[in-house]
């Protein structure tokens, strides 16, 4: 396909585009606004669903609901005279699917100007490729598919072979080649054009699934809450709700059925209860829910000065848990001594390009300078799993959380590690910046990420950049096989941060995100436990750091269990730093190692969190009511 073709397909379009292509976008828009907000036309009964609490608070607001865009494509075999028909079904679809594009990237080069909305010149070149067009044709003709069966079978046949391919250019047009089959098959299946993914009026996103990007990319001054049918307490997509502030409920089933777009939802990310249409009665009982937690949210927000310090006058660093760069005031807001993870792969997954060494450069600088003097532990991409970059990821994989994640993929895509490694060195030199790798599962990987990170500063002295020489590199804990030869990691790190999300899922051998089996992920499992106090016991044999990152971090019932085995620091989301410090603040050292001993020698769960329970009960509640430390 030539740029020839494009411009000349261009010029057949322009005249009417370019005139309408402003107005489309705008009536799409109204359009969006109305479907978004619209009061459904009856009134109906109130449904109330229980899933995962993801993310704490409570809101009333009008649902908007985020399509899925994957669709089952129907096979059906047509009759000889309908045969033409069908050819000018598919061929009206590619003149109407073009449109569409042409409308998309207008907007694009509008909002984000040219560089971004350059994608879809590749979109329109293969919805206009012989190969894919003449190809269905015939399949049409000769095999008498239907068009959404007979376009299938040729993108199928095509990305077959992309798969196969070694060159990263054409490697990266197997996306581009997907997401133009989304749209010819949706618009031949007649599905509706979901033209907006984002509410343009404060609202609340149901789904049936997000995914990490998918959150990252809504505007969060018009989120009020995510409700999602899928999805576990510690999925991505929970976690980027918990720190940005956003009240979330996952794991719910099949809510997406029973909302429409304009319904009033209230979602109580406190109980992990969502109610749709709810009665007058019941929005009254919430609102006096909503004045009683944010009470209670503005009382702890005043231990925002106060250190996290034991009645027995142990200190602990409370630090944050970013996931995306502007999240930092808000760590500082709830009062954080610094960052424990940053988790740098939004940057990556939340935009349709491989950022440059300059954009993180910035990007990590901001973050350092603005937390001045206290550490900033940056992760390195931990890309995979469930954080998926388009751009990076090509072929789908079977089991993705045991697949190419994290230092797997950064020691394959050098490339790519090395010009992130560069970016992080040149920003040292503007805070404490500390470096970790994620996914550490072999000596292999340590001492290989060690030794490219060698040669990046090597690079950096040759081409004169400043950095700091000496930053701590250190380590996540987050896989069975990296506990248990934790001694001998400790040797060659300077830190280690117990990744409990991870670890749970792999030691259980549960997905963290998959609401059927929420039941088995147990942070409090006597394995968990055991390996918790043994990476503890094992860095600090050897005097390196030890602290967690996990959500564990943000559960005060888990804290009074790390405080106990000794841990050094607690990096949490920001929002979840006055309850756990108010925990920390109401008992003493020496009880919290009492339940560690004791909690040690349980067998089950249930007993553990029996025991725990009892704790918080006997010390916790009646340290709250005598106002904790004085410290
Ligand atoms: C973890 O696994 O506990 C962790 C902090 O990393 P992530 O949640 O990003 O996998
Ligand atoms: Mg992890």
């Amino acid at each position: 396909m030539t740029s020839d073709k494009l411009s000349k397909l261009r010029k057949e379009t322009k005249e009417t585009l370019a005139q309408s292509a402003r107005e489309s976008v705008e009536k799409a828009a109204e359009q969006a606004a109305r479907d978004s907000l619209a009061v459904p036309m009856a009134r109906r009964e109130e449904v109330r669903r229980r899933g995962i609490s993801a993310a704490p608070g409570i809101v009333i607001g009008r649902g908007f609901l985020k399509d899925s865009e994957f669709f089952h494509v129907p096979r059906t075999v047509i009759d000889e005279e309908r045969i033409e028909a069908e050819v000018d079904v598919f061929e009206q679809t590619l003149i109407d699917t073009r449109k569409e594009i042409d409308e998309i990237k207008t907007h694009m080069e509008e909002q984000l100007g040219e560089d971004h909305a350059r994608i879809f010149d590749a979109h329109l070149l293969i919805l206009d490729d012989e190969v894919i067009t003449d190809g269905t044709i015939a399949v049409i003709r000769e095999q008498r598919l239907n068009a959404a069966a007979a376009f299938d079978t040729v993108i199928t046949r095509i990305t077959a072979m992309f798969a196969e391919m070694e060159d990263e250019y054409l490697k990266d047009r197997y996306i581009d080649i997907k997401d133009v089959e989304r749209r010819v098959i949706r618009n031949l299946l007649g599905k509706k054009r979901s033209s907006v993914q984002k509410p343009r009026e404060p609202a609340s996103i149901v789904a049936h699934d997000l995914s990490p990007s998918d959150t990252a990319q809504f505007d969060r001054s018009l989120t009020l809450a995510f409700a999602t049918d899928l999805g576990g307490r510690t999925s991505h997509t929970a976690i980027l709700a918990r720190s940005q502030g956003v009240p979330a409920v996952v794991g719910l089933e099949n809510l997406f059925e029973l909302v429409e777009n304009g319904d009033t939802v209230i979602v109580d990310g406190n109980t992990g209860t969502v109610v749709v249409n709810p009665t007058q009665s019941t929005i009254e009982e919430y609102e006096e829910e909503i004045a009683r937690f944010k009470e209670l949210e503005e009382q702890l927000l005043t231990l925002t000065g106060f250190p996290a310090v034991t009645l027995d006058d142990k200190r602990y660093g409370l630090v944050a848990n970013l996931d995306l760069p502007e999240e930092v005031e808000h760590a500082l807001d709830y009062g954080a001594q610094g960052v424990g993870l940053f988790r740098t792969e939004y940057f990556f997954i939340s935009r349709q390009y491989l950022p440059s060494e300059e954009d993180q450069y910035q990007m990590y600088r901001a973050v350092a300078e603005r937390m001045g003097d206290r550490p900033v532990v940056i992760r390195t991409l931990d890309i995979g799993g469930d954080k998926i970059a388009s751009y990076l990821h090509r072929s789908p994989e079977l089991n993705p959380f045991m697949g190419w994640r994290g230092i797997r993929f950064c020691l394959t895509r050098k490339d790519i590690f090395k010009t992130q490694l560069r970016a992080i060195y040149r920003a040292s030199v503007h805070g404490r910046i500390r470096i970790m790798f994620p996914m550490i599962s072999r000596l292999e990987e340590v001492l290989q990420a060690k030794e490219i990170c060698a040669e990046v500063r090597r690079e950096l002295a040759r081409d004169r950049f400043k950095f700091d020489e000496n930053v701590e590199l250190g380590i996540m804990v987050e896989t069975p096989a990296a506990v248990a030869v934790a001694d001998t990691l400790a040797k060659h790190v300077s830190f280690f941060s117990i990744g409990t999300n991870d670890l749970v899922q792999y030691t259980m051998a549960v997905d963290r995100g998959n609401a059927r089996i929420a039941h088995l992920y147990q942070n409090h499992h006597p394995a968990i436990i055991r390996f918790l106090r043994q990476t503890i016991t094992a860095g600090h044999k050897r005097g390196i750091h030890v602290s967690v990152c996990g959500e564990m971090g943000g559960d005060p019932a888990s804290v009074l269990l790390l405080i106990g085995m000794q841990v050094d620091e607690i990096s949490l989301s920001p929002n979840m730093i006055p309850e756990v410090k108010r925990t920390i603040r109401s008992v003493t050292f020496d009880q919290c190692r009492a339940l560690v001993r004791r909690v040690m020698r349980l067998g089950t769960t249930a007993e553990i969190d029996a025991e725990i329970e009892e704790f918080i009960a006997r010390h916790v509640r009646n340290s709250h009511d005598n106002g904790g430390s004085t410290k």
